[in-house]
């Protein structure tokens, strides 16, 4: 079983990630290792290195592998940044953050599945995340500045107080456009100004919240 399931991530990385663009070494090295069938509820793991998102429970979703990958590549992680994640999920997506990152704070809305999540990275091991269940459109304050922030829900706006707490050359990736499809968005901090670029189309659950979408 454990056996099937290294080797359907090994392809997972071969032919979902690699073969469509993903380079940087350490996003492919740490997908490569992450257990992410362990992120979905049982009756559900079978499908966990498939090329799509899955249902977790509460009418949310944990992304398509590539789409993870290439929103964390975009992000440029070295190994010393503070990090940002609004949507915590189930936490595969913070698990990849911690790997590649000095600190995550993550922040999400729904209560089961941040325990849930906290449950889980706490028995795999990560030290280096602070989880907040709260409305994450108007980000983590206290620990602002942070070098990199990743939005893993549909936003009606680049969302002020996210652009507000980005550091200087820090880095966010955000979707946003209506409730049903978005643009990923990169946007660059330089000094006072903004550099904004389009990694394409996409289709998130909604950021629901006072900077986001109503419930
Ligand atoms: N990154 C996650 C993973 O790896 O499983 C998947 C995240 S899922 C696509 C989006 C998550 O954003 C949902 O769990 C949803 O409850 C959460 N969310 C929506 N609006 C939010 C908000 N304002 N603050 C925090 N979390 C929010």
């Amino acid at each position: 079983m454990s056996h099937d399931l290294n080797l359907s991530r090994e392809r997972m990385v071969k032919n979902q990630l690699i073969a469509r663009g993903i380079k940087d070494e350490r996003v492919l090295q740490v997908m490569g290792k992450i257990p992410r069938h362990l992120f979905i509820e049982d009756a559900l793991s079978g499908e966990a290195y498939n090329d799509h998102p899955v249902p977790i429970g509460e009418r949310q979703t944990i992304s398509q592998p590539y789409i993870v990958a290439l929103m964390t590549e975009a992000l440029e992680l070295k190994g010393n940044e503070n990090a940002l994640e609004i949507g915590t999920g189930s936490g595969y997506q913070t698990a990849i953050l911690a790997g590649l990152c000095s600190r995550v704070y993550t922040i999400e809305r729904i209560k089961s599945l941040l325990g849930n999540a906290r449950k889980l990275l706490s028995q795999l091991g990560y030290d280096n995340i602070l989880f907040k269940t709260f409305d994450g459109t108007l980000g983590w304050k206290e620990y602002a500045p942070f070098d990199a922030i990743m939005v893993t829900a549909g936003a009606p706006s680049l969302t002020e107080p996210l652009i507000d707490q980005l550091a200087d050359d820090g880095r966010m990736i955000i979707p946003v456009g209506d409730r049903y499809s978005q643009e990923l968005i990169k946007v660059i901090r330089k000094g006072k100004s903004l550099e904004q670029e389009s990694l394409g189309g996409c289709r998130f659950v909604n950021l629901i919240g006072v900077h986001g979408w109503s419930d």
